[in-house]
């Protein structure tokens, strides 16, 4: 099942198979709520070879807590933020869950960062939740170093 997403001028467009999603998070860190204005950014994690772009985001390079680079991807027109990508593993990205053009499938696997989580967004706990980082980073780098 192709799944298809934009920003909101539609200068940017993405699509992927739903079966390469690897997994969908919340991550609450201190620069998703920036970067999103809101409590959190709902991230898809799928393989850049499995992304088909259409037009050409403007990154914005922030270093992440583990010293990592993380390169959050936006269209220079709207601003609306369509994906990221830590410049170390860049095979994957992240992409925002919210521009997808229906999103109603996706399932939460986990919560990163929920100890930067504020009291009026609260994590769902009864999902597996990492409290800073989640190493998960690191084994999907050494899972897909192949690439
Ligand atoms: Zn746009
Ligand atoms: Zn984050």
């Amino acid at each position: 099942m192709i799944e298809s997403g934009k920003c909101q001028c539609g200068d940017i467009s993405y699509s992927f198979d739903r079966d390469n999603l690897i997994s969908a998070h919340h991550c609450y860190c201190s620069d998703c709520q920036r970067s999103t204005g809101s409590g959190k950014a709902t991230i898809l994690f799928v393989a850049k070879k499995h992304i088909e772009m259409q037009g050409t985001p403007k990154f914005y390079e922030v270093k992440g807590s583990s010293g990592s680079h993380v390169r959050r991807g936006f269209c220079e027109n709207c601003g609306s933020g369509v994906l990221s990508y830590a410049k170390e593993i860049p095979h994957i990205q992240y992409i925002k869950a919210g521009t997808l053009n229906d999103s109603s499938w996706i399932k939460v696997d986990s919560n990163f960062f929920t100890d930067s989580a504020h009291d009026w967004n609260k994590p769902d706990e009864s999902i597996k939740s990492f409290k800073g980082n989640p190493s998960i980073i690191s084994n999907i780098k050494t899972l897909f170093k192949s690439f």
